[in-house]
């Protein structure tokens, strides 16, 4: 749950650059719809600066107007690469593509926040637009608001990971494999609209599966890392671990799950087994 800034670039100048690389003889077209929706999309900025875009207003403009406007939506037009490129960089300017909702696979796909089906309005608002991987822009995704009129997913431009773990892992030996069984629990205290809007975010994008699916790949490469290092001692894979999990977010699903591999004893006589075999094949 990466929080990611959004580029302050308005609608206005974002969809210029967008309509100048459309057909010529659609540009007037799509200048003239611009214009109209100018007042919309300064409303959007001050619903977004608000947090209340579960409240974002339709347009009153005709069904082909909209579906023609919708068509400025282009995935891989230079505006939005470079939209992409701007907010997936990290604190220190490194371009990190990773998912900055699940943390495992790239940010291959553009989420529409207020989605673009029944909102075309926004279709090319940038801070309507965020980078998400295939698997949570997938499923998302028509859902804006609560029954109680909140906002219901999470916003990585708005919503800020709390510093308490939410997430957990139970490990387990199956058929020779430490199996994760990931799970949410507020049992820290997170701040209770949050926390709901997390349980929403993961049950709507199946972030507990992908996280269950993915860990035996992060439990091999650890273990190569590992013997790379020349680590085969309990006490040195556990300090070595335990340095890794340090430099990670608290709910970071891999710090979880190394976290669960070295407090559960089969799971560690696993790994030095692992290790010994490995060790052999590299003597
Ligand atoms: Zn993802």
């Amino acid at each position: 749950m990466r929080k990611l800034k959004a580029i302050d670039t308005s609608c206005e100048e974002f969809a210029k650059e967008i309509i100048s690389d459309t057909a010529e003889r659609l540009q007037p077209v799509y200048t003239a719809i611009q214009g109209k929706l100018k007042n919309l999309h300064d409303d959007y900025d001050d619903k977004f600066l608000h947090d209340n875009l579960q409240n974002v207003n339709k347009s009153g403009l005709s069904s082909g107007e909209l579906n023609r406007y919708g068509k400025l939506y282009k995935a891989d037009c230079e505006a939005i690469q470079k939209l992409k490129f701007q907010v997936l960089r990290n604190e220190i300017g490194i371009y990190d593509d990773v998912c900055p909702i699940c943390g495992i696979g790239p940010a291959n796909t553009i989420d529409h926040f207020v989605p673009e089906g029944d909102y075309p309005e926004y279709c090319v608002h940038p801070r309507n637009l965020i980078p998400l991987c295939n698997d949570c822009n997938g499923p998302k995704r028509t859902l804006l608001k609560t029954d109680t009129n909140e906002r219901a997913l999470w916003n990585n431009y708005l919503d800020e990971s709390p510093n308490r773990q939410f997430l957990f892992c139970d490990v387990a030996m199956i058929e020779d494999m430490p199996r994760a069984s990931f799970y949410i629990d507020n049992r820290n205290g997170v701040d209770k609209q949050v926390y709901s809007r997390i349980e929403r975010t993961f049950e709507r994008m199946h972030i507990l599966e992908h996280y269950n699916s993915s860990s035996s790949g992060k439990a091999y490469y650890y273990l190569k890392v590992l013997a790379s290092h020349e680590i085969y001692s309990e006490e040195e894979v556990v300090s070595w671990l335990r340095d890794e999990i340090t430099g990670k977010d608290v709910n970071d699903f891999v710090a979880v799950y190394l976290d669960a591999l070295i407090t559960s004893t089969e799971c560690m006589k696993w790994i030095l087994d692992k290790l010994s075999e490995l060790h052999s094949m590299m003597a």
